[in-house]
């Protein structure tokens, strides 16, 4: 079971936490076309390697936190408060295109 270190309480089990989804969303401004909105609302980067989360300590603490995981090995590689940015080195790079693709 992968193992999740909560900013208040260190490592807990996975089934302790519910994820959020994806941090560092920017929402669209009211005025902004139906499509940035769909984008926004249905639309989400599935990674294969690092993936900046959302995750709440719902069976613990409580608490709201972000978490730097790779979506292959599951190593966490930071955890952050919700108001911080990711930490150096933690921001994922460019999607790199699949292998095989004729570009
Ligand atoms: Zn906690």
């Amino acid at each position: 079971m992968m193992q999740i270190p909560c900013i208040c309480c260190g490592p807990r089990d996975e089934s302790e936490f519910v994820c959020g989804g994806t941090s560092h969303m920017r929402r669209p401004e009211l005025g902004e076309s139906d499509a940035a909105w769909g984008d926004y609302l249905f639309f989400r980067d599935n990674p294969k390697g690092l993936h900046l989360e959302r995750w709440r300590h719902v069976n613990g603490c409580g608490v709201w936190f972000n978490v730097a995981r790779n979506t292959v090995s599951h190593e966490v590689t930071a955890v952050y408060a919700m108001t911080d940015a990711p930490p150096t080195g933690s921001v994922p790079t460019a999607s790199v295109p699949p292998t095989g693709s004729s570009s």
